[in-house]
């Protein structure tokens, strides 16, 4: 199994780090071309104006979307999940808009910048040892979103078919749980493709 990380901008070593680790293969993705070789696509943390940019200048909008609208699996974590979101408060241009949810960026505030947390997360057995980073929160989920955690009833990880997003850093912890649970939705999706 190949799973690509979108290499423009943010934290893409992590994330291949950490894909690996699980036994799939990490493939830093720099060209929409390379789309057509991996099953699934992590869209790093980062600046989410700027990886929004940079997706439009490359022409990875429409070759991202298409491969959503394949079936293949995105997760998109912190500036990712900005940038999947079909609705971004404020009025901001969405990006890739493939996913049924709102975003309020940088919404915990000044005071909470950064923090760290152990989280529940549905699907996983244990918590989730969870880095915050000027992260979003999702304001609002369409009827087929399902809500995997929530942070003082603030929801943090959600997904819609094979779509998951996170608003924290689950790429810089040596756990790597979550990212295993994205292997097997790729799994999934490649069984039933078959
Ligand atoms: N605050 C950033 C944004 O709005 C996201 C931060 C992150 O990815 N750690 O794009």
């Amino acid at each position: 199994m190949k799973v690509g990380v979108l290499a423009l901008q943010g934290a893409v070593a992590e994330h291949i780090r950490s894909i690996e680790s699980t036994g799939a293969e990490g493939v830093a993705v720099k060209q929409p071309e390379q789309l057509m070789d991996i099953d699934g696509l992590i869209i790093p943390g980062g600046e989410s104006t700027t990886i929004g940019k940079l997706m439009r200048k490359y022409g990875f909008i429409e070759a991202i979307q298409q491969f959503s609208s394949e079936g293949k699996p995105l997760f998109g974590t912190c500036a990712g999940l900005i940038v999947m979101a079909k609705k971004i408060d404020g009025g901001e241009e969405p990006h890739l808009g493939v996913m049924d949810i709102s975003v309020s960026r940088n919404a915990f505030g000044r005071q909470r910048e950064s923090f760290e947390t152990d989280l529940e997360v549905k699907g996983l057995e244990e918590p989730l040892r969870a880095v915050f980073i000027r992260a979003p929160l999702i304001t609002e989920v369409g009827e087929s979103v399902e809500v995997l955690s929530t942070y003082n009833d603030e929801i943090v990880t959600a997904r819609q078919g094979h779509l998951l997003v996170s608003s924290f850093h689950p790429e810089l912890t040596d756990d790597a749980s979550l990212h295993k649970y994205f292997t097997e939705m790729i799994q999934a999706n490649k069984t039933a493709a078959k």
